[in-house]
């Protein structure tokens, strides 16, 4: 990385370690308990210039690098704030990036200045209670009206579904043929008559995170509500994904890593048979792994977010790093919390909530099993 870059970087990383310290930390515990966060963080954050920084100027953002981006949802989870880390991930590496990417000139100017400013929270639209891993049994459809689409159908865990108020729909459009040729995508504003917003959902983790079920109603979109081509959602979704996939191994890596900065201090100071437990040669192996782990995966997400900012990172790489780095968060962290022993299982020393929020990195933004389907079709080709 140049050297300008990394020092933009540096003094931009440390006013997001403060306001992470000052603004976020203290309020934490009680957004878990209230399972939001409440938009004023998003507005607060958007005026320090913590979202979308990648949007290109002319729609409000900084136009920097996809670093910076990266850095703020890093820093979150590595502080052990990983509802927000995955809440900004979506809004900011997923939603903006598929209306800067595949939207009209008129729907970037409508969107984009709002979601760096954090007014306007975005949510992506796939998963159905029927259709997850195999978006193509999606039931959701769009079907002509005289001037535009009525949308019918019903999503599922939706991240920011209670906050957001653009909400990106996938639904098909031609029932003819295959799913991957039918599907569209539509902007849907949550105002929108027909549309309706499910329970926040019960998580076992992620607990200051909104999930929610998404109801459509026959909610009438017109021609300029549709993003990008029409019967081509499945291409945009494909162009998308890695981007996704990315962030999610960053993610991952940087809660890796904060757990194993909980470890190293807790063994240092817990006293067992005389002695630190850092003087055991098991912890100290242990120790040597995860740190290992989480050294080799830092070095690839590294070069990856390298290649995406040169739009060279392809699918299968995109697969690896979020299958391997999300396993990997799930072991370290694992381990981790079992150097705290019974305290590694009271809520009130963070690392227990390292190890319930982790588990959903091996599920959403495709599972480790449809990461390793792609990686394996991409190694072994066409047969
Ligand atoms: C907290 C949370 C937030 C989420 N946020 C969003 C969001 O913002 N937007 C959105 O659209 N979705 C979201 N999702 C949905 C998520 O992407 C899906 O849950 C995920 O894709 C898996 O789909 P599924 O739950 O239907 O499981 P299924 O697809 O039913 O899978 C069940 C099991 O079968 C395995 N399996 C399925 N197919 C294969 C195969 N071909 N080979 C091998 N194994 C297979 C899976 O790996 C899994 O282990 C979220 C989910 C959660 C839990």
């Amino acid at each position: 990385m140049k050297s300008e870059l990394q020092e933009e970087l540096n003094i931009f990383k440390e006013s997001v370690v403060r306001f992470i310290e000052n603004e976020i930390a203290p309020h934490y515990e009680q957004w878990e308990k209230d399972k939001i966060i409440p938009k004023s963080v998003w507005h607060h954050m958007g005026e320090q210039g913590f979202l979308c920084c990648d949007i290109p100027e002319e729609y409000g953002g900084f136009g920097v690098s996809v670093d910076f981006n990266f850095l703020v949802t890093e820093e979150l989870a590595k502080a052990g704030f990983f509802s927000l880390a995955c809440n900004i991930l979506v809004h900011a590496d997923i939603a903006a990036h598929y209306v800067l990417n595949m939207g009209t000139e008129e729907q970037k100017q409508k969107y984009l200045p709002d979601m760096v400013s954090g007014h306007c929270i975005g949510a992506i639209c796939m998963t159905e209670p029927g259709a997850g891993s195999d978006l193509q049994g999606m039931k959701t459809t769009a079907s002509k009206t005289d001037d535009g689409w009525s949308i019918s159908g019903s999503k599922t865990f939706i991240t920011n579904g209670q906050n957001s108020s653009l909400y990106i729909v996938a639904a098909k459009t031609n029932l003819d043929v295959a799913g991957s040729k039918g599907t569209s995508l539509f902007l849907v504003d949550d105002d929108s008559d027909g549309f309706e917003r499910g329970q926040n959902l019960h998580k076992m983790g992620q607990h200051a995170a909104d999930t929610s079920e998404i109801f459509f109603e026959s909610v009438q979109v017109t021609e300029a509500d549709l993003l990008g081509e029409l019967d081509q959602g499945f291409l945009g979704l494909m162009h998308e994904l890695p981007r996704e996939r990315l962030g999610c191994a960053a993610i991952g890596v940087a809660h890796a890593e904060g757990a194993l900065n909980l470890a190293v201090e807790y063994v240092k100071e817990r006293q067992a048979f005389g002695a630190p437990l850092a003087k055991l040669q098991d912890i100290r192996q242990k120790i040597a792994d995860m740190a290992t782990q989480t050294e080799l995966h830092r070095v690839m997400l590294e070069h990856y977010k390298e290649l995406l900012t040169m739009k060279k990172l392809t699918p299968v790489q995109a697969s690896m790093a979020k299958y391997s780095s999300c396993e990997m968060e799930g072991k370290v962290i694992d381990q981790a919390l079992q150097m705290f022993g019974g305290y590694g299982y009271m809520q009130e020393y963070p690392i227990s909530r390292f190890y319930v929020d982790a588990r959903v990195q091996r599920i959403y933004g495709g599972t480790s099993e449809i990461m390793k389907e792609i990686i394996g079709k991409g190694i072994i080709g066409r047969l």
